[in-house]
Order: structure tokens, then C-alpha cells, then sequence
């Protein structure tokens, strides 16, 4: 019953068609979205990439037609042959851009059928996410996926004409290389040529767009590929891709003004208006005011409320006077039964020697004033949840009380994040009810159905991008009790900071910046280290010993004693940014096919097991227990 194409040529693509076409011969090529069978007309939506266009086969006009459309089925493949009429009035439907017309069908071929699918592209998103992955191409083909794949081709071209036009030369790096230290495990390709000897893939290509610059190409970028074997989260995959560049002789404001300017212009390919410059924060005001160094302000920060409590108060709740005491607020969260609470206390990340005060009634009837007072400093309305976390002396954990003048102490930034962790994890919970994140909801969704590329929705309420800045240089590993890098070990330390390496290492701020938005890291990057000496001193407190050093990165320590120029760079999540423009809340829903949660492809099933004869030749024996 299928039928040849013949030379049968598409001339209309079907989401395009608009009154304005009435009149006009078209062929159109897709799938059967839906049938409706009325007897002696059938109505075909036929679907592609672009939309859905209304067929209608009149038994009368078409006779064989009409036979061939009372046997199609959702999802076989047609091409449509007739007029675009204008719709009687009654049958217009304002919800279809191509509503006011429909196409008066002369011939149908049915260009292919289809086994049943085990869902329909034609509705929502089916829960079972893991039928989805397994059978991607059919969830690919739903307007919403192929609307975020749009989107995310839109936004890279966006960012790569702004990199273009800001002097940038996009310039590829190996995918077989050596390891590259961002912190994760590598992903190791044996080599066959050389037994017993292994490529990384890289996990960012951080020394070779380093190495591009002592190259003399002053200004790189690539969209790049990244792998790194870490466990996967919403916002993680095993790989993902990369806005990366790199730039000579810059400071960090000259960094900052490059992703202003593609940032804005990516933002603006989703038809949202990005304000810039972007506000900047240090890490320590960050951790002072939203507990975290990826804020979220689309809802209220940490208040300090140290003040609405008396010495002896603070004894008799056994809070630690030393240490911060804030109050987080959730607004219109209304009143939490006990049970209702206790649900919310494993969100409570207890490693952090905090503790937290979330039954009010209780604080109230032994310290009514101070329940007030809390109550009043962050500005609580009556149905906003309110959460007082504070340092506790009886979790005392192990962690670096080094204090400089101004600045927060190790300890100190354990009680802020322990208060921003439960902050960040109680909104999630209760959306709903705050409806900060609404806001954001509405913009993407009245950019995605907007009447005009060029028409832009005002973005400033929605998106919160903020710089951060004046990061330690290293951060206190409890299990170890050492101080331990908290960057990649090109950072460069701030200047000033320096002479403290050795003496202070908590006192040094890495010349390094992170780019959050809505809660996320949307990237980081940093001034870089560009002479020996220097790099060689950091590697030594990093403890990294030369003979470490030179076996893992002795090409780039070589390379660094050729000239090279000041430099930095940054990197942003490409991924991150499209999930956010797309409304989406998983990196799976922006990327084609997707690694789950478990690390596995559902629809190829990769990874898999071998044949003996590749292994063989790659000299590699497996070793499982069974
Ligand atoms: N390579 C770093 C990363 O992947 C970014 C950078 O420092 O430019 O996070």
C-alpha cells in the first residue's frame, strides 16, 4: 500500500502556511500528527519540523485519497498534494498558527508507515522518562524538544557570532590527549599502537587553549566537548559542552565584558532582553548573604540575627556565640505541622557543625522577644517559613578558624552554607507556594511564543546572572586536615596575596570568577599563571612535587618558559544556559541523547561489553569478579 515519491518535490513547509497562501498549489511532506475520520472527509494534521498543517481529503475530490487516508495511522509519513484554502469561519482556530487555512487535497501518498510507538509525539512528555530515552527519536520529534534543539542552535550561533565579532578565532583541541586537572576522573582511551598506555579525554581543554595563547593566537574560543567521570546530577553529564575561551593580556573585567556581550546576545536569540553589565559579589558577601556561591535571588538571603538574642540565650539553646547566627525565609510557605517539619529535616546538611531552629512556637515560649525580633529582622510576613541555623558547639567539626581581617573564616562559611543548602533545597520544595520562580516560567514561555524574532521580552526579573569574585585560593579538606586546591592549579593567586603562601594559605583569593545565575554556575574561568617560577611555587604548596608535575603537565611547564603572555579565560556550561532559556529543569531535556542518571544511554545501550578480539588488540584483560 506505500507509495514511491516519485519526483514529487516538498514545496511549503507545513507550519508556515498563513492565510496570506490561500490559493496556492502545495505539496507538503511529514507526519500524520492526528486523523479525524467524518465519513466522507478525513482530516489529516500533517506535522514537520515547522508546525501543523490541516489536510483534508474530500471523497469526492479525491476518491483514492480519501481511501488512503482512512487507512493512515498516527506517525506514517505522508506527502499532501492540493490547494491551501482559507477556513470557513466557524472552523478557524485561533491555537494554530496555521489555524485560518487548510489544504484542499488533490492526491495523498503514503510515503512510509510506522510500527505502533509506545507513545505519541503528538502529546506531552509521558512520565516514564526512561521510554523516552529509549525510544529518542520519537520523543525528539514532540514541538517541545524540537523547539529546545531550535533554540540551542539559535543561542550557539548567537554566541559564536558575538565571539566572532569580538575578535575571537574558534579553534578546535584534541579529544585524545592527556589529562587535564579539573578535578574529576578521566575518561582513559587505551591505546593500540602503544600497550599499556592510555589517552584522557579531556576534561576541559584548559591547557591547550593555554598553550594557544602562548601560540600567539590572543583570542580563542571553542564550543567544546567536555568528559568527566563524576556522579550524575539534574545538572551534570558525564558529557557536556562548553562555551570556552581563553584571551591574552586581559584583566578580569576585560573577561567579564566578552561573556557580557555573548551572553546578552545569546539571551537575546531567545528572544529575552539580558540587562548588562552584570552585578558582581565576593564570595564571602555571597556566603554572607545567600549561604552558597551560586545564588539565587529570586528569593530572599540570610539574615544576620545574631542581635534578637541575649548572651544567655544563646547558652541556654547551646548556639555557638562565635559564629553567625542568620535566619533564612521562605515566603508564603504558611504554618508546618511537627510532621510537616521533620519531613524537611534530612534536607539539613548536618556535616557542617550547624543546627536549626525551624519550631517557633517552642523558641517563643522560652524567648518570646527574640522570636519576634528574628521574625521582624528578616522581614517575615505571617505565612513566611522562617528558619534560624547558627554554629553548633556539640558538632564541633574540624575546620581552619584562620580569620582575616574582613574576611569570613573556614568555620564561619560552614554555618552560611549549611543555612544556604537548606534555603536553596526548601524552595525547591515549596515552589508552589513562594512562586518565586514563576516569574522566570512566564518570561520563557512568553519568549518561546512570541510574534517576532525581533520582538524581545524583558528579562531582568527573571535572570539574575552575578559575578563572582575574591575566591580562596585553597579550601580546608577535613578528611585529609589540609588545605587543598579549590581551583585548577593554573589559577593565578591575587597579586597582593602572594607572599602568604606558604605562611597563610587560607588568606590567599585565587584571581578566578564564577558566573551564577537562578542557583546555578553557569561557569568559571580565571587569570591564569603564565611564568615558571610562579607556577612552580602554587604547585609546591599545592603539594605537587616536580617530579608529579613534570610527568603529568611537563609539555605545558615547558611550554610556559617560551614567552607567554599574561593571560585568562573562562568557560561556561552551554547546556546550563539552554536548559535555563528552555524553561527545562534537566540537562536531558537540551541534549539529543543523553546519558541517564545510572550513566548509560538507554537507546544504543551503551556502555557495552567488547569482543575478545578488541580487547585483544588493545592488550587489555578484564578483570571481573563475578
Ligand atoms: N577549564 C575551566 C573549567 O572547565 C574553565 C576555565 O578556567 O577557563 O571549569
Amino acid at each position: 500500500m506505500l507509495d514511491f515519491l516519485g519526483n514529487l518535490e516538498r514545496t511549503h513547509m507545513c507550519g508556515d502556511l498563513r492565510a496570506a497562501d490561500a490559493g496556492k498549489q502545495v505539496v507538503l511532506m511529514g507526519w500524520v500528527n492526528r486523523r479525524r475520520d467524518h465519513g466522507s472527509l478525513i482530516f489529516l494534521d500533517v506535522r514537520d519540523r515547522s508546525g501543523i498543517a490541516q489536510v483534508v481529503l474530500d471523497k469526492d475530490l479525491t476518491p483514492e485519497g480519501h481511501l488512503k487516508g482512512e487507512q493512515v495511522r498516527p506517525e506514517y509519513v505522508v506527502a499532501a498534494v492540493g490547494k491551501v484554502r482559507l477556513r470557513s469561519q466557524d472552523a478557524i482556530n485561533p491555537k494554530m498558527p496555521t489555524g485560518e487555512i487548510e489544504i484542499e487535497a488533490t492526491e495523498l501518498r503514503v510515503l512510509n508507515d510506522t510500527k505502533l510507538a509506545p507513545f505519541s509525539p503528538s502529546e506531552d512528555a509521558i512520565q516514564n522518562e526512561e521510554v523516552r530515552l529509549k525510544y529518542r527519536y520519537i520523543d525528539l520529534r514532540r514541538p517541545e524538544m524540537q523547539h529546545n534543539f531550535k533554540l540551542r542552535h539559535e543561542i550557539t550561533l548567537a554566541i559564536r557570532e558575538s565571539l566572532s565579532s569580538q575578535g575571537f578565532l574558534e579553534i578546535e583541541t584534541p579529544i585524545l590527549t592527556k589529562s587535564t586537572p579539573e578535578g574529576a576522573r578521566d575518561f582513559l582511551v587505551p591505546s593500540r599502537v602503544h600497550p599499556g598506555e592510555f589517552f584522557a579525554l579531556p576534561q576541559s581543554p584548559q591547557i591547550f587553549k593555554q598553550i594557544l595563547m602562548i601560540s600567539g593566537f590572543d583570542r580563542y574560543f571553542q564550543i567544546a566537548r567536555c568528559f568527566r567521570d563524576e556522579d550524575l546530577r539534574a545538572d551534570r553529564q558525564l558529557e557536556f559542552t562548553q562555551v570556552d575561551l581563553e584571551m591574552s593580556f586581559p584583566q578580569q573585567d576585560s573577561v567579564f565584558g566578552v561573556v557580557e556581550q555573548f551572553m546578552k546576545a545569546g539571551f537575546a536569540a531567545a528572544g529575552i532582553d539580558l540587562p548588562i553589565p552584570f552585578p558582581r559579589m565576593t564570595y564571602d558577601e555571597s556566603m554572607r548573604r545567600y549561604g552558597t556561591d551560586k545564588p539565587d535571588l529570586r528569593l530572599p538571603g540570610l539574615t544576620d540575627v545574631r542581635s534578637a538574642f541575649t548572651d544567655d540565650a544563646l547558652a541556654t539553646l547551646a548556639i555557638d556565640p562565635a559564629l553567625p547566627v542568620v535566619a533564612l525565609r521562605i515566603p508564603n510557605v504558611g504554618e508546618l505541622s511537627r510532621k510537616e517539619r521533620e519531613d524537611n529535616h534530612p534536607l539539613f546538611d548536618q556535616k557542617k557543625g550547624a543546627k536549626f531552629i525551624d519550631d517557633f512556637r517552642r523558641l517563643a515560649k522560652s524567648f518570646p522577644e527574640s522570636a519576634v525580633k528574628v521574625r521582624e529582622l528578616a522581614g517575615a510576613a505571617d505565612a513566611d517559613f522562617v528558619i534560624v541555623v547558627a554554629g553548633d558547639p556539640a558538632h564541633h567539626i574540624k575546620a581552619s578558624d584562620t580569620k582575616f581581617p574582613g574576611r569570613l573564616s573556614e568555620r564561619e562559611i560552614n554555618v552560611y552554607a549549611a543555612a544556604g543548602n537548606f534555603r536553596a533545597e526548601l524552595a525547591k520544595k515549596y515552589a508552589d507556594r513562594h512562586g518565586a520562580f514563576r516569574v522566570t516560567d512566564e518570561v520563557v514561555s512568553a519568549a518561546a511564543t512570541r510574534s517576532s524574532a525581533t520582538e524581545m521580552i524583558e528579562g531582568s526579573q527573571a535572570f539574575h546572572p552575578m559575578w563572582l569574585t575574591d575566591f580562596p585560593m585553597f579550601e580546608y579538606e577535613l578528611a585529609s586536615a589540609k588545605w587543598v586546591p579549590a581551583h585548577h592549579p593554573f589559577t593565578a593567586p591575587i597579586e597582593a596575596d602572594m607572599a602568604n603562601l606558604k605562611s597563610d594559605p587560607a588568606s590567599v583569593r585565587a584571581n578566578c570568577y564564577d558566573l551564577a545565575m537562578n542557583g546555578l554556575e553557569l561557569g568559571s574561568g580565571s587569570i591564569r599563571i603564565h611564568r615558571k617560577d610562579v607556577q612552580q611555587q602554587i604547585f609546591a604548596s599545592l603539594g605537587i612535587s616536580e617530579e608529579e608535575a613534570k610527568a603529568r603537565f611537563g609539555f605545558f611547564l615547558d611550554a610556559l618558559e617560551y614567552g607567554t603572555p599574561p593571560h585568562g579565560g573562562i568557560a561556561l556550561g552551554l547546556d546550563r544556559i539552554v536548559m535555563l532559556l528552555a524553561g527545562a529543569s534537566n540537562l536531558r531535556e537540551v541534549i539529543t541523547f543523553p546519558k541517564t542518571a545510572k550513566a548509560i544511554d538507554l537507546m544504543s545501550e551503551a556502555p557495552t561489553a567488547v569482543s575478545e578480539q578488541q580487547l585483544k588488540e588493545l592488550h587489555i584483560r578484564v578483570a571481573l569478579k563475578s
